[in-house]
């Protein structure tokens, strides 16, 4: 702790001005002593020598004339192994160990280490004495779960460093010394496994930033095949209080083609996370078979939890997922959601009494909003191997308007957008991505001819959906009235999904992509139907065969069959595959 000190000489909510001795620097991380407590609190303006500080917790109780303490340290992330599994609060405070020692209500001004010091950790070093080695280069592995978590040289150590010693293999824990380096000045510095970080500065220990431009696959069929993300990509989904996103993450959470998924639940109600919280210890990790907690990190910052720390819920889950990249692993972050995020920088702005933006948010917004989102990454390390962070934030506007300036400073840096709509939910069509609003930069995994065809098929189906709305069903051509049908069809066979079926809810590429020649083929086809009784007949029992065979297990007997059921009723309709999907069909091949 450095020797500055300062005193309380007015309190405007969190927004504390202290009056200070010495000198402190911006983002300076500082305790005002209450009745025996100490609250973490960030300097966030000086002027002369007097500074503002933004107080973490509760501020009740705090008096003019109360001392602060400066620590000379910014607010930061312990890394080193034993992060995965943890649910932690905005300042990484583990939260089970709080409860352990606080019971049911958490007491302010109550910290613990984010990192166990006691558990021992099986070290084996990877690096030899008179080995150089240089930042982003690691000196030895711990395993931890599925995974090999590579113990780094401190990321602000900048140059290059000689090991003068190094244990040998054994079990340390997080703060023991296990090796010692020289810099090029001759001066020794001891490792541990554990070192902490400025959660607000991106961690650029890579050697250079590639394009990202592997998708990573969501297993829900309306983004993979349609809205796609790419690993290192970014994401927004807006939508109106209550269209899914919430659930739409806890999908992508579950099944994400990625190593590791952090959630940084911010600002939503409790229960929500409390539904997290209790489900994904039992859930198994399609891809290892071992529990889904064991490579999930939740960073909780409730709507019941102080707001200021809701601002640093943030940057502490990016900077968690920045350190696992640097292992060469796959990270997704998921923030749930941003627009609380931004109600907080608006709450201390005016606080701050800066001059308002846009609906009274700081005019800072849109370049915090940028900066957030360029952490995300695909990157080659000093090793060769790749790693990436992947961000998709949700975001709340009011009303569901998507012109408020949260959205659209989003949407202004994200490489994907996937905008829940309020007439999809409601008629229950989930995941509510609206196709006809939702856009990708991204790369998916089916050919784009493809879903171009399908997309012009929605497009022309709506058109033909709105125009029946005027004139009615019986001023509508059986022509225009199949392809509304087609479309219709498209909709809820591919397009929706059911989150709650295990074998519905994870379809990956290959299945995606079969079934999609098999809807082409079924679309792109004219068929023999006089009427439109027997046109809407038809496609309905068509509609019940897909949705039956989503549920069927890939390749699996059922499967089989329902292909079979599928391609018998497309022979009773006397279908004969049009010229336009024939040619998608063997291109695709
Ligand atoms: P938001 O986060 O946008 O406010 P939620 O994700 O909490 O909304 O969803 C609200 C409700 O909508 C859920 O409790 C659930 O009943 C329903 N819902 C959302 N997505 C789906 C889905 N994919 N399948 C079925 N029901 C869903
Ligand atoms: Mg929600």
């Amino acid at each position: 702790m450095s020797e500055n000190i300062g005193k309380v000489i007015s309190i405007n909510g969190n927004l504390v001005s202290v009056e200070f001795y010495g000198s402190i620097f911006m983002n300076e991380i500082c305790y005002v002593k209450v009745d025996g407590t100490s609250l973490k609190s960030e300097v966030i303006r000086i002027k002369g020598n007097i500074a503002q500080i933004q107080v973490y917790e509760m501020t009740g109780g705090i008096k003019c004339g109360d001392s602060v303490e400066f620590t000379g340290e910014m607010l930061s992330a312990d890394l080193g192994p034993g992060l995965l599994g943890q649910v932690y609060d905005g300042l990484q405070n583990p939260l089970h160990i709080l409860a352990e020692s606080a019971g049911w209500f958490l007491e302010r001004g109550n910290y613990a280490d984010g990192l166990n010091c006691d558990k021992k950790w099986e070290f084996t070093p990877t690096a030899k004495v008179g080995d150089t080695l240089r930042v982003g280069e690691y000196i030895g592995t711990v395993p931890e779960g599925a995974f090999t978590h590579k113990i780094f040289i401190p990321f602000n150590l900048l140059g290059r460093y000689t090991v003068k010693s190094i244990v040998s293999k054994g079990e340390y824990n997080v703060k023991e010394t296990v090796a010692v380096i020289t810099d090029e000045r001759g001066r020794d510095i001891p490792i541990s496994m554990s070192f902490k970080w400025p959660v607000k500065r991106a961690i650029s220990c890579y050697s250079e930033r590639l394009a990202p431009v592997e998708t990573m696959e969501t297993k829900v069929r309306l983004v993979d095949s349609f809205f796609p993300v790419a690993k290192g990509g970014t994401y927004c989904t807006p939508g109106p209080f209550g269209a899914g996103k919430t659930v739409l993450q806890h999908t992508t959470s579950k099944y994400a083609d990625v190593d590791i998924v952090i959630i940084a639940a911010c600002g939503e109600r409790a229960g929500e996370v409390v539904e997290t919280l209790t489900e994904f210890p039992e859930l198994t990790d399609p891809k290892t078979g071992r529990s889904l907690m064991e490579r999930t990190i939740i960073i909780c910052n409730t709507s019941s939890m102080p707001v200021a720390s809701r601002e640093a819920s943030v940057y502490t889950s990016v900077t968690l997922a920045e350190y696992y990249r640097q292992m060469g692993l796959n990270v997704l972050l998921l923030a749930d959601s941003t627009s609380r995020w931004a109600q907080a920088l608006r709450e201390m702005s005016g606080r701050l009494e800066e001059i308002p933006g846009e609906e009274a948010f700081p005019a800072y917004l849109e370049s915090y909003i940028a900066a957030f989102y360029e952490r995300a990454g695909y990157v080659r390390l000093p090793d060769g191997s790749t790693g990436s962070v992947t961000i998709g934030g949700t975001v709340s506007p009011a009303g569901g308007n998507f012109e408020e300036p949260v959205t659209q400073a989003t949407l202004k840096v994200v490489g994907a957008f996937h905008g829940l709509s309020r007439e999809r939910s409601d008629a229950r069509k989930y995941p509510a991505i609206d196709p006809l609003i939702s856009w990708s930069k991204y790369g998916g995994v089916i050919d784009s001819k493809k879903t171009e065809y399908c997309k012009k098929i929605i497009h022309k189906g709506r058109e033909i959906d709105s125009m029946m709305k005027v004139i009615g069903e019986e001023g509508t051509t059986i022509f225009d009235y199949i392809i509304y049908l087609k479309s219709e069809m498209l909709d809820s066979v591919y397009l929706q999904q059911n989150s709650f079926d295990l074998i519905d809810a994870n379809c990956g590429r290959a299945r995606q992509n079969y079934v999609i020649d098999k809807l082409i083929y079924v679309m792109g086809s004219a068929y023999a139907l006089e009427s439109k009784e027997e046109a809407r007949d038809f496609f309905n029992r068509m509609r019940q065969k897909f949705i039956d065979w989503n549920y069927t297990e890939f390749g699996s007997d059922a499967f089989k069959n329902l292909e079979f059921d599928i391609d018998t009723l497309y022979e009773e309709g006397s279908g004969s595959l049009e010229y336009e999907a024939e040619c998608l069909l063997k291109g695709g091949e």
